[in-house]
């Protein structure tokens, strides 16, 4: 199932089995959009999560590609809620930078509020799967030395289209970037380093993940800058197709 928001012509938010601000575990899931539905909403971005927590070089291609060691432990940092955006929004390029790339990632979504869960549990606190573009200006985050600027700018975190809660294995999807319709990343999440899985472990041994939060898996090789005016989508097999503009 794909579960998400969108707002339809007349301005109303229509959820499709998901509200932020709902417990959306007791939201029935039979609202969803149907084709024509889908056809007059702009979609929103599925949930509003309480933080995102991001993992940094999580791809073997993507280590390699940087010439940096395959790191022991999850290199994470957080990107702020409010850099979050929906489908179709605008990525606004900041006046601060002058190299934004994006960074093509799976987006777990997690389902159930927990703490200190094992590896083989963690699979009981997903709701699902959706695109996430980390986005960054890589100049700020080079010369700055840690990346909170860099990485949290509005409009830095696009998300969607929807929540596919339906993915059964997130370790054996085709992920890409592609740039005013060119390929720039082409990779598998069999890649990651870290899984899915081992990520919650780590993370919820650190802090509480609530329901909404959403964990950025790290992005593979290719990444690259946009310009004004591009284009770029992200698409995750079994998920979809995120797309947002550049601009000023
Ligand atoms: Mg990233």
């Amino acid at each position: 199932m794909k579960i998400g928001r969108g707002i339809t012509s007349s301005g109303a938010v229509v959820p499709f089995a998901a509200v932020a601000d709902d417990d959306f575990r007791t939201y029935d899931p039979v609202t969803r959009l149907t084709g024509e539905q889908l056809s007059v909403v702009r979609l929103l971005p599925p949930v509003l999560p309480g933080k995102i927590v991001a993992v940094g070089l999580n791809y073997r291609d993507h280590a390699s590609e940087m010439g940096l060691e395959i790191p022991k432990e999850p290199i994470l940092f957080l990107k702020p809620s409010t850099s979050v955006i929906g489908p179709q929004e605008a990525i606004v390029y900041p006046s601060q930078s002058s190299r934004v790339d994006y960074e093509a990632e799976l987006g777990v979504v997690i389902g159930r509020t927990c703490k200190d869960v094992d590896a083989r549990d963690a699979k009981d606190y997903i709701l699902g799967y959706t695109c996430l573009n980390d986005v960054t200006a890589r100049d700020l985050q080079a010369k700055d030395g840690q990346w909170t600027r860099a990485k949290s700018f509005d409009t830095f975190a696009p998300i969607g289209p929807w929540i596919a809660t339906d993915i059964e294995d997130p370790h054996t999807l085709s992920i890409q970037a592609r740039l005013n319709g060119e390929t720039k990343q082409s990779s598998n999440t069999s890649n990651l380093i870290f899984t899915v899985y081992e990520l919650i472990d780590f993370i919820s041994h650190i802090m509480t993940l609530r329901e909404g939060d959403i964990i950025a898996t790290g992005t593979p090789s290719g990444i690259g800058p946009m310009s004004l005016g591009d284009e770029i989508a992200i698409e995750i097999e079994g998920i979809g197709v995120l797309v947002n503009r550049v601009t000023k």
